[in-house]
């Protein structure tokens, strides 16, 4: 039996709760432990894949999913406000599924949990962010010139170029073949630790400004818990590891936490 489009509002309402209670739960439960890949990487999450395949295979539903759902024909994918915002979704994850992975410079093998953690998430999100978008966002003529989604469509822009820069800078403190971390300078990392993880936040916050939706909203908002907590663990390791590291630096939030 099809599900009606009333209930399936009522499904993408319920999955939005539910991806601020999974950011909420986790911000909680990273104060205990370190979030298991990348410099925290363990066996202890199961067998490791190498980061290259694991960050390309499990980002891939985020971008799969939306083009599917707009390649069926939603009741509003013809719409050029609901056309615009699938396309910064979708373009941030050819960047995220396609680009990223094949730069990464001798990244540590992502846990084979944390890896289906992450791949359950993207199709998750995926069809969270792809259906609202196809099917149920309504926009009033006039609204690529109003002001909500001019600001919203900067931020997101501004962030992703942001979020882009900053792991450019991370890449290039290694030299080919080097695994070891150091201290990133330039950019946005002049102020804060987890300048990539600023410009993602920025970049979903924007988002959810020009989409205006409760599901952009809570992409946002468990976003800003998950790499608030990672920038958070980063930073303390910072501190820890170099003595020289610059006090002044911020988390997350430059000139604010
Ligand atoms: P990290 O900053 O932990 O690592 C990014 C890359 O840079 C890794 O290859 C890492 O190597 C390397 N690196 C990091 N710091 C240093 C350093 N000091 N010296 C040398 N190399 C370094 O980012 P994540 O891996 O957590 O995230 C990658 C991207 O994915 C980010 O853009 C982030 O915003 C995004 N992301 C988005 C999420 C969301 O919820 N929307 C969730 C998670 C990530 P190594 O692997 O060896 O540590």
């Amino acid at each position: 039996q099809r599900v009606s489009e009333p209930e399936e509002q009522r499904l993408l309402e319920l999955l939005s709760y539910g991806l601020v209670a999974v950011g909420a739960g986790s911000a909680v439960l990273l104060r205990f432990i370190h979030m298991p890949y990348g410099r925290y990487s363990s066996r202890r999450f199961g067998w490791l894949l190498p980061a290259r395949l694991a960050w390309a295979l499990q980002e891939l539903p985020s971008l799969l999913i939306p083009i599917w759902l707009a390649a069926c024909g939603g009741a509003v994918t013809a719409a050029w406000p609901n056309r615009i915002l699938l396309g910064c979704f979708i373009v941030h994850y050819v960047q995220r599924a396609l680009i990223f992975p094949f730069l990464i410079r001798e990244g540590k093998p992502t846990p084979f949990f944390t890896f289906v953690l992450a791949l359950l998430f993207c199709v998750y999100n995926g069809y969270l962010q792809g259906r609202s978008l196809s099917n149920y966002a309504k926009y009033p003529s006039g609204w690529l010139k109003d002001p909500c989604f001019i600001t919203g469509f900067m931020g997101w822009l501004t962030g992703m170029a942001v979020n882009i820069h900053s792991d450019h800078i991370l890449r290039n403190l290694r030299k080919p073949g080097e695994t070891g971390y150091k201290i990133p300078r330039g950019g946005m990392f002049e102020y804060v630790s987890g300048a990539n993880f600023f410009g993602e936040i920025l970049e979903w916050f924007g988002f959810a400004l020009a989409c205006c939706t409760i599901e952009s909203l809570a992409f946002a908002l468990c976003t800003l818990f998950i790499l608030g907590s990672r920038a958070k663990q980063h930073h303390q390791w910072y501190l820890e590891k170099f003595e020289d590291y610059p006090k002044n630096r911020k988390i997350v939030i430059p000139f604010v936490y």
